[in-house]
């Protein structure tokens, strides 16, 4: 008997939370406050082409599966499609739409000459070997060669992928095309045209934009109390730079569980000792082991979730302490969460503009590589805060002027800037 084509139905979601009728309300708000007419609003919630393809991989017992892998390209109207390419096993096609769409106001947003697309494939990469995530990554890439390229549409790292993926996809799309293209994805290793900087990028622009919203309070990193959710690419690399800013992390976590300490961890040795750990935190020593939904609701100054959507809810709100949330992670409030954070002043620094650094120095990386001029990591670091500070003040002065939520001010000015673009080229024919 064989199995059914993933192709044809889209799996149930796990959540109840529909991820891409939540990215179509923040649109429809954004919208209403600009008063965009209905046409646009209808272009701009339609992606403009969504793919998906059959991977049939062997595994290593010789047995064959047939993986479902998606790419939505939600809007190139600024610039070629950009996003990143999942690999999680609760991946969803309207996931990826959603995700392909925030990208899009994320990317308006910096100011940066790029679209949104968003990619992925339902797999838990920790039960593949290397071998057969190589096969996956190569056989995806190579059905989606007529639809990506460094000036159509570029792939990145995201949740399960990193830089050993793209550059797999970079080596595939390369043999095919027959020259080397290092343009066609980014967040690669550095032996192929990678930047410095970019693994690290998503977490500093997530501690670039928490230090200053606590400088527009009057206050500075030091002895902030901060609980992270996360210690995958994005959470460690937040706590690291925080941690040497002289902010105290109270609590970190993973999957399987987190930690939590009064007096602050030691970041430089929990890192140390989740390596030496295959990624596990708990156990760390002067901690105690905490739940993933303890630490949300834990009191600190600043809590960065930093691995899933959907975290924040309207059943655990009421909990969170903290006076500041900032989004390392795409979508981890809800819609109704964030208006009841709102309504207590508490300050949500929104996804697209609190993970943005990890796109911001993607776009670095691809004009590194378009201009064959490659700077130092100083350099780098450099120009990604001054784009991620300056779109952290127009969001400011937007809330203010307009004396909306920072999230509709981020929302309004990407999706304005989307809309303006379309306008002004028209619609073909
Ligand atoms: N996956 C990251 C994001 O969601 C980075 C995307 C990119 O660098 O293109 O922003």
């Amino acid at each position: 008997m064989i199995s059914k084509s993933s192709l044809l139905a889209e799996p149930a979601s796990p959540a109840h939370i529909c991820p891409f009728d939540q990215a179509c309300s923040y649109l429809e708000a954004a919208a209403k406050e600009l008063n965009l007419n209905q046409g646009l609003l209808e272009i701009l919630s339609h992606p403009r082409k969504v793919v998906t393809v059959s991977i049939p991989v062997k595994l290593d017992d010789g047995e064959i599966q047939v993986l479902a892998g998606h790419r939505v390209q939600h809007s190139d109207v600024l610039g070629p499609y950009k996003g990143g390419i999942r690999f999680y096993p609760a991946v969803t096609l309207r996931e990826v739409s959603a995700l392909a769409m925030l990208m899009t106001w994320k990317c308006a947003l910096l100011g940066i000459p790029y679209g949104g697309g968003k990619g992925g494939i339902a797999i838990d990469p920790k039960r593949y070997s290397v071998g057969e995530l190589e096969r996956i990554s190569r056989r995806y890439i190579s059905e989606l060669i007529k639809d990506i390229g460094p000036s159509v549409d570029i792939p990145a790292p995201d949740m399960g992928t990193s830089a050993r993926e793209m550059a797999w996809m970079m080596d595939t799309y390369s043999v095919n095309i027959g020259h080397a293209v290092p343009g066609v994805v980014t967040g690669k290793p550095l032996s192929i045209g990678g930047s410095l900087g970019r693994e690290m990028a998503t977490g500093r622009g997530t501690m670039i934009i928490v230090r200053e919203a606590l400088a527009d309070r009057g206050k500075s990193l030091v002895g902030v109390r901060v609980a992270i959710q996360g210690f995958g690419n994005v959470g460690c690399a937040a706590a690291e730079l925080l941690y040497e800013a002289g902010a105290k992390i109270i609590a970190v976590s993973t999957g399987a569980g987190g930690i939590f300490s009064e007096v602050g961890l030691d970041i430089p040795a929990l890192k140390v000792y989740a390596a030496e750990n295959r990624k596990s935190i708990v156990g760390f020593p002067q901690s105690v082991a905490i739940s993933n939904a303890d630490l949300l609701t834990l009191p600190c100054d600043v809590l960065i979730p930093a691995a899933l959507e959907n975290q924040i809810t309207e059943e655990n709100v009421n909990q969170v302490q903290a006076q500041i949330v900032a989004e390392a992670a795409n979508g981890p409030v809800t819609l109704e969460a964030n208006l009841a954070l709102e309504a207590r002043g508490v300050i949500v620094l929104p996804d697209i503009l609190a993970n943005a650094g990890g796109v911001v120095v993607s776009y670095l990386e691809w004009v590194q590589g378009l201009s064959y001029v490659f700077w130092d990591e100083e350099r780098v670091n450099r120009e990604m805060e001054h784009l991620m500070v300056q779109a952290y003040r127009k969001v400011i002065h937007q809330s203010e002027v307009r004396q909306i939520s920072l999230r509709l001010a981020a929302y309004t000015l990407g999706v304005g800037r989307v809309a303006q673009a379309l306008t002004d080229r028209g619609l073909y024919p």
